[in-house]
């Protein structure tokens, strides 16, 4: 399983994700919120986001069954706990306003929170294999479905993450916005320079040490700003 074929499947699963909270919510625009509504949604929802979930974690394990290439068996695939039904409402919650009516926005908003939750369950599951598999070298953020945003660009320019860097390294590198399209790939020491999604790796350390050079602040809002800024400047494209 290749990039562009996970990619495909992310897609697919995404976009059903999207298609079947749009015949839930759609017909609730103007509809004033009530706490019993918050309730009734998160609960209709649910299940399509953990469906989602559990669709793509199991792409995940593909990916990774493909990157051992048959040699040696897989270590056990982690158990999930963070997706529970009061982290969901919580979301819900957080994107409409009781007494307000429901609106476009609001869909929109819950449409990214429900794929970043989607998302959430390949994402942990890859970083799962890559940190507890010694088979694996490290593991590298990459955006399949470019141009990323500054703030994702800088956390791609990390390239390969290591079991030994730190945990705030660790950390800020498996940070993911609502709407985020990055993903993890596995690495091994044989394809350090030669993964997919490696040229992509460097062409943002190269924009990374740009915005750094020009950032009046090197704190990652500093060097966001930055990059922000040269892009503006060069009409959008990233040099
Ligand atoms: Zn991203």
């Amino acid at each position: 399983m290749n990039q562009a074929q996970s990619l495909r499947v992310r897609q697919r699963i995404l976009s059903g994700l999207q298609a079947s909270l749009d015949r839930i919510l759609r017909p609730l625009v103007g509809r004033i919120v009530t706490d019993h509504l918050v309730a009734a949604l998160g609960a209709a929802t649910r299940p399509l986001v953990g469906s989602a979930r559990s669709g793509l974690a199991v792409s995940a394990t593909q990916q990774y069954r493909a990157f051992l290439d048959g040699s040696g068996s897989l270590i056990a695939k982690p158990v999930l706990t963070r997706f529970t039904p009061p982290a969901w409402s919580g979301s819900v919650g957080k994107v409409l306003t009781v007494g307000d009516p429901v609106a476009v926005d609001h869909i929109e908003k819950l449409g990214r929170k429900a794929g970043w939750w989607a998302q959430d369950a390949e994402r942990g599951t890859l970083i799962h294999y890559a940190n507890n598999d010694k088979r694996i070298y490290a593991w590298a953020r990459i955006d399949p479905v470019p141009p990323a945003c500054p703030f994702c660009t800088i956390l791609i320019s990390r390239r390969a993450v290591y079991h030994t860097e730190s945990a705030a390294v660790l950390g800020q590198t498996g940070e993911f916005h609502p709407g985020c399209t990055c993903t993890a790939v596995l690495v091994s020491q044989d394809n350090l320079t030669s993964f997919e999604g490696y040229q992509q790796t460097q062409d943002a350390l190269a924009e990374y040490r740009l915005a750094r050079k020009h950032a009046s602040n090197h704190d990652l809002a500093g060097i966001v700003a930055a990059m922000q800024s040269l892009r503006d400047t060069s009409g959008g494209k990233t040099p």
